[in-house]
């Protein structure tokens, strides 16, 4: 199990996440959700390791992580995608996957691997079955469209055999129905056991995907709940639903 305790990170006189604790168990899936700027991603990078704390705990199965590097992390499994996809461009997706399986079974950098091997093929060809890309394998990512990208991050995340996978926007600038489809995968890898938190600005994307619903504004948890229980909670209302629940204009968010 993941616990964030009294997570704080400041960027000088920004204070990006101020004083944070929450949870995340094994076969949980959990939402991060929350006005842009309210310092979601700078929870993924403190959680996996991309920026050193200000203060406060993450353990990961009683675990202090605070201190290990990134590549630690991912060997205790704990793997995170960006909100901006990171992938290969000049390979095909079959060949990112195979790279990444390949460095995160030699514990090792990507760059050091000239040579891509047979074993890697078959897990990432298992992968890619996984993750709905096997019609486009052989292509080359720089010609994939912008879903399947998306996607191929998220077969690249779990190509390390994370435990706790932190997907930050895993659907972004994706259309309703790829989308749905997406965040039913989310959801199914969770399913399997994995510990799953993302963050996401589509309300579908949430309700009915996620177990747990946690409302970061200005780097406190302002509710947590199920979808319908941080729904009706007036602060969230008023800080930040209001915005995006176009059908019941809530008094005095319009203007915010
Ligand atoms: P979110 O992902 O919820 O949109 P972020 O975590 O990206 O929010 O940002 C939270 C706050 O921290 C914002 O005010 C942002 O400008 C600031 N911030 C994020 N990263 C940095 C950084 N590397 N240096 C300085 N300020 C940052
Ligand atoms: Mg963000």
């Amino acid at each position: 199990m993941l616990q964030v305790q009294q997570l704080v990170k400041y960027f000088g006189g920004v204070h990006a996440v101020d004083g944070v604790s929450f949870d995340v168990a094994a076969g949980e899936c959990v939402a991060l959700i929350g006005p842009n700027g309210a310092g979601k991603s700078t929870c993924f990078a403190c959680i996996a390791g991309q920026y050193p704390l200000t203060g406060g705990h993450i353990l990961w199965n009683g675990r202090a992580l605070e201190k290990l590097a990134p590549a630690a992390r991912l060997q205790h499994g704990v793997a995170r995608t960006f909100q901006v996809a990171q992938v290969f461009e000049a390979l095909t997706v079959l060949q990112n996957v195979q790279l990444t399986i390949q460095a995160s079974r030699a514990h090792q950098a990507i760059s050091a691997f000239k040579r891509l091997d047979g074993q890697s093929r078959e897990a990432a060809s298992a992968l890619l079955q996984e993750t709905g890309l096997t019609d486009v394998a052989n292509e080359d990512v720089l010609r994939l469209p912008y879903g399947a990208k998306k996607r191929l991050e998220l077969a690249m995340a779990l190509a390390a055999s994370p435990k706790l996978l932190l997907l930050d926007e895993p659907a972004a600038g994706l259309g309703e129905a790829e989308r749905a489809s997406l965040m039913q995968l989310v959801k199914k890898l969770a399913g399997q056991g994995m510990a799953v938190l993302y963050t996401e600005h589509n309300m579908d994307a949430v309700a009915g995907v996620a177990d747990r619903v946690l409302v970061l504004i200005e780097g406190q948890l302002a509710a947590q709940g199920s979808f319908e229980e941080i729904s009706r909670d007036a602060t969230v209302r008023r800080l930040y639903l209001g915005e995006s629940l176009d059908d019941q204009p809530v008094e005095g968010a319009a203007h915010a």
